[in-house]
């Protein structure tokens, strides 16, 4: 977390041009950086899961309000009449929509393509220029890897200390 304000602070320091793009999460109070169509806006949610999360919320509140219009309920009451005399085989449930499954790269790794297409926005915002998804997949790749490697080191150096002075 802290590491994020710390990247955030230095992308804002050396692109002075992308302040106006720095937002705050209305729902948990991050801030981000957003899309300069949305510039200025303070009525937006983070990347980082509220966004998501308010959509389920909204979508599963629209169905119980289309059920609760006298429409909607009649169209229950016929689906409820029906069930028991006509035997429905289980359907398999509907895919979910394409960004909120996990994304395979070649390599067989999963990524949130919703984070990954943010931090593909982003980094284009600050190299001012498209940058592709493969492109975002190879540079997470390889901070992943050393954020590995270094932890790997710390627990190494750790149970090497141990070693010598058991507490
Ligand atoms: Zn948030």
């Amino acid at each position: 977390m802290l590491e994020y304000y710390v990247l955030l602070r230095s992308v804002l320091h050396a692109k002075p041009h992308l302040r106006e793009c720095l937002t705050r999460c209305r729902h948990c109070g991050i801030f981000f950086l957003t899309h300069p169509r949305n510039a200025g806006r303070h009525d937006l949610r983070c990347p980082f899961g509220c966004r998501e999360a308010h959509r389920k919320q909204a979508s599963g509140q629209r169905s119980v309000a289309y059920y609760r219009e006298p429409k909607g309920k009649g169209k229950k009451r016929d689906l409820n009449q029906r069930r028991p005399r006509q035997y429905c085989p289980p359907k398999p449930a509907p895919n979910p929509p394409r960004a909120q499954r996990p994304w395979r790269s070649r390599r067989g790794r999963e990524w949130n393509l919703r984070l990954v297409e943010y931090v593909r926005m982003v980094a284009s915002l600050i190299e001012g220029r498209r940058i592709s998804r493969a492109q975002v997949l190879r540079m997470l790749a390889r901070k992943l890897r050393q954020h590995t490697l270094c932890r790997r080191r710390q627990i190494d150096q750790t149970v090497a200390w141990l070693q010598e002075e058991p507490p």
